[in-house]
């Protein structure tokens, strides 16, 4: 009985590989509207997380579950 259980372990552990891939692959946008001088703003398509950033190109990471803290 315990290989039976075995395709279903698989899938979860899959299932949780890949949840957390489609979290972490954050498709940051540019929100011109939202800019504070040399600071600008991005907000992710995938989890709708803001973040604002001072170099070129959009934040390595996604931002949900850090709360609001400024950068
Ligand atoms: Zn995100």
């Amino acid at each position: 009985m315990v290989l039976f259980l075995l395709p279903i372990i698989v899938g979860v552990v899959a299932y949780l590989a890949w949840r957390n891939r489609a979290v972490r692959g954050c498709r940051w946008r540019a929100d011109t509207s939202g800019d504070k001088g040399a600071l600008r703003k991005y907000r992710c398509a995938a989890c709708g997380a803001e973040a604002f950033t001072a170099r070129n190109g959009p934040p390595d990471m996604c931002k949900r579950g850090l709360g609001n803290s400024p950068l």
